[in-house]
């Protein structure tokens, strides 16, 4: 829903937009008879059955859960940020890299994820700023050689963004940097910015339900199975490594096919 052109899910090959793609999903899905439901879940309980969700006051009895929340990309949590979300500031280069051909981008963050959005960006941009709050990498070591290797990469360290312009023009044009040592504050020109500062998956809800990782991921094995029978998890809100709306929606179509095959084994 945040992002604006999808150019890399399969069957769309002119793109679709972020919100358009979502509206065909629905639409798909209720062709099949699926209801809806559109409220927030404030609480689970997982520990009798039928499994209780508490949504809006509400609560909803069932025999099998698909745990399917997603995770959200960390962001600076400054205003121009905000406001330019899909006009040039972006947590996914897959998705939107390929809108900076010829292009000077900046990625902020020091781990693999940033480490990997600028690598993967040089093949569109023509330079890629890393800017890292500290003067290390926290990147592993070959991802760091890669990146030191590479000459369309430079990096500014011990620096944070404290400002992107300009929301007025809705693109972006600038960024303001403050050096966090010495706390002088320069202006870069750059085409776009990457944040690259993490993902927390949006899992709060099930703490104490089913069993998570210390980064707060639900934990799967065999596909999509959690640690309580019946309770399966699938898309972001289980994996951190792929990310992609493509593989979200197959891990989906694995839940649906394992909680398919719980409920017709009659345990449920
Ligand atoms: P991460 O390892 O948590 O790194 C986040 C980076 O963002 C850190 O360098 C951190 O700085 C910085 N940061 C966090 N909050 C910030 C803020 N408010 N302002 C500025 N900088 C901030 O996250 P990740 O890179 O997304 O990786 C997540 C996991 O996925 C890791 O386990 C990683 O190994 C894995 N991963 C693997 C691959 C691969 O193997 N190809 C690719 C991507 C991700 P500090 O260093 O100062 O804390």
């Amino acid at each position: 829903m945040l992002t604006t052109d999808v150019e890399n899910y399969p069957g769309f090959p002119k793109g679709i937009l972020g919100p358009e793609l979502m509206r065909l999903f629905r639409d798909q899905a209720a062709r099949f008879g699926t209801k809806l439901i559109q409220q927030d879940v404030s609480a689970v309980d997982f520990s009798k059955r039928p499994f209780k969700i508490t949504a809006e006051d509400k609560d909803y009895f069932a025999r099998s859960v698909i745990i399917s929340t997603g995770a959200s990309a960390n962001w600076l949590n400054i205003s121009s940020e905000k406001a330019l979300q899909g006009y040039g500031v972006s947590a996914c280069a897959t998705c939107d890299g390929f809108f900076f051909k010829g292009k000077e981008v900046a990625v902020v963050g020091g781990g693999d994820s940033a480490v990997e959005e600028a690598t993967f960006l040089t093949k569109f941009a023509t330079k890629v700023t890393i800017i890292h709050r500290r003067d290390a990498l926290r990147a592993s070591k070959i991802m760091q050689d890669r990146a030191f290797s590479n000459k369309k990469i430079d990096f500014i360290w011990n620096s944070t963004i404290t400002d992107i312009k300009d929301p007025l023009e809705k693109k972006v044009t600038g960024i303001v940097l403050k050096n966090l040592k010495t706390g002088q504050t320069i202006e870069k020109k750059v085409d776009g910015v990457f944040m690259a500062i993490g993902h927390t998956p949006n899992s709060e809800i099930f703490k104490g339900q089913v069993e998570l990782d210390v980064k707060g991921y639900v934990k799967v094995h065999d596909g999509t199975l959690t640690n309580v029978p019946g309770v399966f998890a699938c898309g972001d809100a289980q994996d951190y490594k792929y990310r992609q709306a493509v593989t979200a929606a197959g891990t989906g179509c694995m839940a649906a096919l394992d909680a398919e095959r719980f409920l017709e084994s009659g345990h449920a």
